[in-house]
């Protein structure tokens, strides 16, 4: 990844009468600092510089290697919370166009989504929300019956129905955010990977960003898009959350012929039951869901729990017996945060102009991604967003009643 560097120095002359250079701590200029180089920080980098707004992007590890990276890969809309669906139409608007955007192909195929239940006791909540949805802009057709079975004969007996998202599916997470800070930075963006930003502070006009080993970034706007680590950095602005770590389970079998292009969750009110695949054209199947694993954001580990994964398995035969035969290649986890109500942290601080946030994904910020990255730019360059989010705002869990009901729990 291209880094720009503007090292600042200044000559003196020394006791012997040379001239010296002190090199003082480097500095680096921007309109905008972003902290996080997820899929969030990534695609806000890339639409900043569409808008014509420098940008550096500051990154401790490398573009998209923790929950950006690590995640399953579903690009679904349907069963999200109804305040999501402007944002997630938006973010899918981007996924369709993606390759000419920013000139990679990160695998995106609007196969299908099909989100399915045991019996047939939710059907009528499946129902209720395809309506509500379908004025929200996001089409699902309900299938039960004859028609599930001849639609998807591979499903297993005990499945009784489901909520079929035509323009919905799936895409690869370890290409997604690299590809965006690959566009952002042939755009002009300033992007620096192995860079762990220590601090954020205001500065007069600016914020002043310090990197663990002195490097200074300074910029009048700053969005932080830390992920599981952002607490730490809008707790030093008076902004603490009860951000919390988990670690969603994830495997993928051997391949066998690509035939499953649709993907598949299960909606349940048992989470052991909420198992969720996808088959890449490579023909393996990817798969997710039931109980999550330990995550520790400070060691930027999160593990694997075995009984987990065996759940996943026997439910994986459960809603499609064909796939029981398979052998298992791989297992792996992701460090991803949470907040208390399962909605993000999106838009401005309430505490410092100037100061943007977006994290706390809850489980689905993949799809979200690119439409985060996009709004989060208009919020930056105009003050604010077509696409509402107020729902979003961390002013949520500083009102009376939010924080009442959270200590009554
Ligand atoms: C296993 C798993 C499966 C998932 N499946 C799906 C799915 O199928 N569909 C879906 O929509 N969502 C899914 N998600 C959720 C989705 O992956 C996340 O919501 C999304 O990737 C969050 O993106 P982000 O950019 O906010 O965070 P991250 O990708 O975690 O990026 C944050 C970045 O900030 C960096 N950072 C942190 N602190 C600092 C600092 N001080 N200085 C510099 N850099 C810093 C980190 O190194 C990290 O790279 C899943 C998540 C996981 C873990």
């Amino acid at each position: 990844m291209s880094s720009v560097s503007a090292m600042n120095g200044n000559a003196i002359i020394n006791d012997a009468g040379r001239v010296a250079t002190i090199v003082s701590a480097a500095q680096y200029q921007a309109d905008v600092i972003i902290v996080g180089g997820g899929i969030m920080g990534s695609a806000a980098a890339f639409f900043l510089r569409q808008r014509g707004r420098s940008v550096i992007l500051l990154e401790r590890g490398l573009l998209g290697q923790q929950a950006s990276g690590t995640n399953f890969g579903n690009v679904r809309r349907q069963g999200r919370n109804l305040l999501q669906i402007p944002l997630a139409n938006r973010s899918l608007d981007i996924w369709r166009k993606l390759p000419q955007l920013i000139g990679e192909d990160v695998e995106f195929l609007p196969s299908g989504h099909m989100r399915v239940c045991y019996g047939t006791e939710r059907l009528g909540m499946f129902e209720d929300y395809a309506l509500r949805a379908r004025e929200l802009g996001l089409d699902l057709e309900i299938f039960s019956g004859k028609q599930l079975r001849e639609r998807f004969p591979f499903l297993g007996p005990q499945i009784g129905g489901g909520s079929y998202s035509p323009l919905d599916g799936h895409a690869n997470p370890r290409l997604a955010a690299p590809a965006f800070g690959r566009a952002a930075a042939r755009a002009g963006a300033q992007i620096f990977e192995n860079t762990e930003v220590d601090e954020v502070e205001k500065d007069g006009e600016d914020f002043r960003a310090t990197a663990t080993d002195g490097r200074v970034f300074r910029a009048p706007a700053v969005l932080i898009a830390a992920g599981a680590w952002a607490n730490r950095l809008s707790s030093s602005f008076g902004e603490s959350v009860n951000l919390v770590a988990h670690g969603p389970q994830m495997g993928v079998t051997e391949p066998v012929p690509y035939g499953l292009k649709t993907v598949i969750g299960v909606s349940a009110s048992n989470d052991l039951e909420t198992l969720y695949f996808r088959q890449i054209p490579r023909g393996n199947i990817i798969f997710g869901g039931g109980n999550r694993g330990p995550a520790y954001p400070d060691l930027k580990r999160a593990y694997v729990r075995p009984e987990n994964t065996l759940n996943q398995l026997y439910q994986l035969q459960r809603i499609a017996p064909a796939l029981r035969q398979l052998n298992l290649l791989r297992v792996w986890s992701g460090i991803e945060s949470y907040l208390p109500d399962d909605l993000p942290i999106m838009g401005t601080s309430t505490k410092e102009p100037g100061l943007h946030y977006a994290f706390g994904f809850c489980g689905a910020g993949f799809q979200l991604g690119p439409g985060v990255g996009d709004v989060m730019a208009e919020l930056i360059d105009t003050g604010s967003t077509v696409t509402p989010i107020e729902a979003f705002s961390i002013r949520r869990f500083f009102r009376e009643d939010f924080v009442a009901r959270a200590l009554q729990r």
